[in-house]
């Protein structure tokens, strides 16, 4: 493909991008696909060489069709994922530019431009200058590398000797059973074992970590013989955006020489608001944290911030230094590929940067403040209406509510009833394309989740969301019952 020639399909992409957006508050919420209806589509065979038009036609024929809208107004599921076009205009500039991201010879205005982004947002969220922070492509690797930090920061660099294996004792690391999935996963791949994870009791209303119960457990380790090496304090659960509360693990792992890791992927964007930054109290004491611009602030996919307060200790961890990937001015520079995992990066940066230019901070924090109004004011409408729970406190954009219909003989249902008539509702809902939310369990007991901050949800939408949610739920009960 030529220059030319990217310039008029580019256009004609750009135009459907456009198209796509504009229409999108007329299609389904979720995906109707069945499995393997994509595959089907597509063809077994590789494809025929075809113009712009032809493809355009199938992103609108198969793809579309095969996507849950994520920036649909009245999508609610899992998290905000918004995908700015600001900072699609960012992710095509990256692509376009095709930096290659390896070392800072080879792209010193990745490396600069990362390590300025990293900075504005750490100002931006009023964090002090003692954070140095770097972007990842998720919070799950993220969680991944501070693991790995915590580990060689316990086992005084056991990775040089003969690794995990040579310590002598286990190291243990502690979190919330509501942490998310990427936290076992990541001490399972640091090689901890599960054996070595302790999910720590929390608190029976809040859902946050309970700071007595973390104190107990390491006292009950370090008497067992074992070390502790870290503890994740969850800012924002996944389940009910919780708070551990950070302050106080900071202290008790201090005391055990335990890194703290303050994952907080949804919930940091909350950092931007100055009125809600008392829920990260405590903060300053860890040793990393990190959070997703690619979540609530809407910066596109994959954009996830780490910071650290010791970089030269991840960059010991991290560091390898082959010959053909040294230059002269190496002692002056940032070398991002000592700063995570993969060696070669995107220019990620540029589509926060186009973010912060084009919209600006003050428009994305309207957008969340007015995203924590429809949510305060569902949980209200929840409240106020009979048979409707909101089964856990609403710190941020997300309403965790359950229907609890009586049966025929005017009695509750059981839990197994219950169960059932929730996952019903909720599946029926997500079915009909009118809203999308995402049922989970919360003390083993099925519940649903409303997650509120698509750009374009309006309290308009959010009461149509609440409309549907009751339909589903009185079809449900009225075909069970
Ligand atoms: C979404 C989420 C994650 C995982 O984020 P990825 O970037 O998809 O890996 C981890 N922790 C919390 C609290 C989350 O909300």
């Amino acid at each position: 493909m030529t220059p030319e020639e990217f310039r008029a399909a580019g256009h004609a992409l750009v135009d459907w991008i456009a198209d796509y957006r504009t229409r999108l508050p007329d299609l389904p919420v979720g995906s109707l696909a069945r499995p393997g209806e994509v595959r089907s589509a597509v063809g077994a065979e590789p494809p025929e060489v075809d113009g712009i038009e032809a493809i355009l036609a199938d992103l609108d024929r198969v793809v579309v069709p095969g996507l849950t809208l994520t920036q649909h107004p009245r999508f609610f599921g899992w998290f905000p994922a918004n995908a700015s076009l600001s900072s699609v205009l960012g992710d095509l500039a990256s692509s376009g530019l095709g930096a290659l991201g390896i070392t800072w010879q080879s792209a010193p205005a990745l490396t600069e431009l990362e390590e300025a982004c990293c900075d504005w947002m750490r100002q931006l969220c009023g964090l002090s200058p003692e954070w140095r922070g770097a972007i990842h492509d998720t919070a799950s690797t993220a969680a991944l590398v501070a693991m790995l930090c915590a580990r060689e920061r316990a086992s005084d660099h056991a990775q040089t000797r003969s690794g995990l294996a040579g310590v002598g004792r286990p190291l243990t690391v502690y979190a919330s059973p509501q942490a998310h999935s990427s936290v076992t996963k990541a001490a399972l791949l640091a090689g901890f074992g599960l054996d070595n994870v302790r999910f720590v009791e929390v608190d029976p209303i809040t859902y946050a970590l309970s700071p007595a119960a973390l104190e107990e457990a390491l006292a009950a380790d370090v008497a067992a013989g074992c070390r502790p090496a870290m503890v994740v304090a969850s800012a924002g659960t996944t389940g009910t955006t919780a708070f551990d509360p950070i302050a106080a693990i900071v202290e008790i792992a201090r005391r055990h020489g335990a890194w703290v890791h303050v994952d907080a992927a949804m919930a940091g964007a909350a950092l931007l608001l100055e009125e809600q930054r008392w829920r990260f109290a405590g903060l300053e004491g860890a040793d990393s944290l990190s959070w997703n611009p690619h979540k609530w602030m809407g910066t596109i996919l994959d954009c996830s911030l780490l910071y650290v307060r010791d970089p030269q200790h991840l960059i010991r961890v991290m560091s390898t230094n082959p010959s053909y990937l040294r230059s002269p001015v190496d002692d002056e520079v940032t070398q991002l590929k000592d700063w995570g995992i993969p060696l070669g990066r995107r220019f990620r940066a540029l589509k926060i940067w186009f973010q912060l230019r084009i919209d600006g901070v003050e428009e994305i924090r309207a957008r969340m403040r007015r995203d924590l109004r429809n949510a305060r004011w569902l949980a209200e409408q929840v409240e106020a209406t009979p048979g409707w729970t909101v089964v856990a406190p609403v710190t941020l954009q997300t309403v965790c509510v359950r229907h609890e219909p009586v049966g025929v003989d005017g009695a509750p249902l059981d839990t197994a009833a219950l169960d059932a008539h929730t996952q019903r509702w909720a599946a029926a809902l997500n079915a009909s394309g009118r809203a999308f939310v995402t049922p989970a369990q919360l003390d083993g007991r099925w519940m649903v989740r409303i997650s509120i901050g698509a750009a374009a949800t309006e309290q308009a939408d959010v009461a149509a969301g609440w409309a549907a949610v009751q339909d589903a739920a009185a079809a449900a009960a009225s075909a069970a019952i």
